[in-house]
């Protein structure tokens, strides 16, 4: 199997079968993502505590590279800190311009899947759905005490 074969392989299990696609209940950062250009939305959900992310979901809906893309980055971000996520964001990010090194890529693990995206523009906002949505998530705070919206009131 080549790597473009193996690639395709990983995405499409994410699609079909992801680990993370699911409600979180006890989430306490929650934001929705939409990708209109392609129809993608989806709720991304972390329960972060003491700066570590132990426990992430999606739900939703979108196409299969929205979805792996979620998927895989769930993989990659639960058990780490809001400090390794937003570093592991700006690989991902740098790999989609075609900026990141070989080395860089390889800490994404299974999100390496989607370095060729960086050669399909049309598929680039699909693709980096997931990962703007954290990193919004980490710039806006915690959900509103009153409504779980983070960008509702301002009451926090
Ligand atoms: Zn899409």
């Amino acid at each position: 199997m080549d790597t473009k074969e193996l690639y395709r392989e990983i995405l499409n299990e994410h699609n079909l079968n992801p680990s993370h696609k699911k409600d979180l209940a006890d989430a306490n950062l929650s934001l929705n993502g939409v990708n209109p250009s392609c129809g993608d939305n989806i709720t991304l959900n972390l329960k972060v505590v003491d700066d570590v992310i132990v426990d992430g979901s999606f739900t939703g809906s979108g196409c299969a590279v929205s979805q792996a893309s979620c998927d895989m980055m769930l993989d990659l971000v639960i058990g780490k800190t809001k400090e390794e996520a937003k570093r592991l964001d700006q690989i991902f990010m740098g790999m989609i311009k075609g900026e990141a090194t070989e080395q860089q890529i390889e800490e994404l693990d299974e999100a390496a899947s989607l370095c060729d995206i960086a050669h399909m523009p049309a598929r680039v906002k699909c693709a980096v759905l997931g990962w703007r949505t954290m990193k919004e998530m980490f710039e806006t705070g915690e959900n509103c005490a009153v409504c779980s919206n983070p960008n509702c009131c301002g009451t926090k």
